[in-house]
């Protein structure tokens, strides 16, 4: 039996719950958006959690960072600009800042203290903040994005909490109709798409909806993510042109180091589980 000394997330709806083993509860806030929580735990490092949902562990956060990042910096022909929606860890923004030919990277995370919590619990997500490339902006993305001119970016990466609460937003067609607007026209959009066991529903919802934003070719991707909703975590790329593979020559030399990410796990996360492309076609 699971006593005090396990942090669990229950998954409404799935029947189904994840725990972790806690050695100390080292912080709690209600900040002006959402709840926010740091553990450390005996297994996965310290342990962030937004209205008690998991967010990131030391361990395991590299599938999802680097998954996010490097399989759509890598499928755009030449990226150089980047927003990172969301995101407020760092995390993805250090990935993305790993790519030499990236000249801007824009984080628009809604709660600042989301970044001030990383940078005392997760410091090594933090270590290219000041990066003269970063751009670390406190405000909602689902207005920064709408306010954008027209092709002011390649990349549009939403590293985004659930679709409820700040975050509904982010999963809706107005909002993929904005992105597709600021996006220059090789541009693309990624974006995390929750669990293809648990969530068939939403991901089809969201294919939809950006797809009648016209951001109609569309690739989703596959991975594990151990703190996730079933281990089993997805991203979307929904795209203004047609999707050629990657720069698979590029990946296989990437010039900078990663702990999952390299050309073979890039084209791994590419394929299309039966029963996905079967819920898909409908
Ligand atoms: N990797 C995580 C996951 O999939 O569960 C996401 C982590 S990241 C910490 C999620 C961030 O999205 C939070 O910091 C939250 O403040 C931010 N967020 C939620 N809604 C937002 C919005 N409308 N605009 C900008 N940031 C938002």
């Amino acid at each position: 039996m699971l006593d005090e000394n396990w942090f669990t997330e229950i998954v409404p709806g799935a029947e189904s719950a994840f725990s972790l083993k806690i050695k100390a509860k080292l912080h709690a806030e209600q900040s002006e958006f959402q709840y926010l929580e740091i553990y450390e735990t005996e297994g996965f490092g310290n342990l962030m959690v937004i209205d008690g949902c998991t967010m990131v562990s030391t361990r395991d956060n590299f599938f999802y960072h680097e998954m996010m990042s490097h399989t759509a910096l890598y499928t755009h022909p030449d990226p150089k600009r980047v927003w990172i929606i969301g995101g407020g860890d760092c995390g993805t923004l250090r990935e993305v800042l790993k790519h030499p030919g990236v000249e801007q990277a824009v984080q628009i995370d809604i709660d600042e203290r989301v970044t001030r919590l990383a940078e005392i619990y997760f410091p090594e997500l933090c270590e290219s903040n000041n990066d003269p490339r970063a751009d670390l902006k406190f405000i909602d993305g689902i207005k920064w994005v709408k306010d954008a001119a027209p092709n002011s970016v390649d990349i549009i990466i939403v590293d985004s909490t659930d679709p409820v609460g700040p975050a509904e937003g982010l999963f809706s067609e107005a909002f993929y109709r904005d992105c597709f607007n600021a996006l220059s026209p090789n541009g693309l959009v990624v974006q995390q798409s929750e669990s293809a066991l648990f969530h068939l529903k939403l991901m089809g919802e969201m294919r939809d909806a950006m797809s009648n934003a016209g951001l109609s070719h569309l690739q989703t991707f596959f991975f594990p993510q151990c703190i996730y909703p079933s281990g089993w975590w997805s991203g979307t790329i929904a795209s203004k042109a047609a999707l050629n593979g990657f720069r698979e020559a590029d990946s296989a030399n990437k010039p900078f180091e990663t702990t999952l990410y390299n050309v073979d796990i890039h084209k791994a996360s590419l394929a299309q589980p039966e029963f996905f492309k079967k819920a898909m076609a409908k």
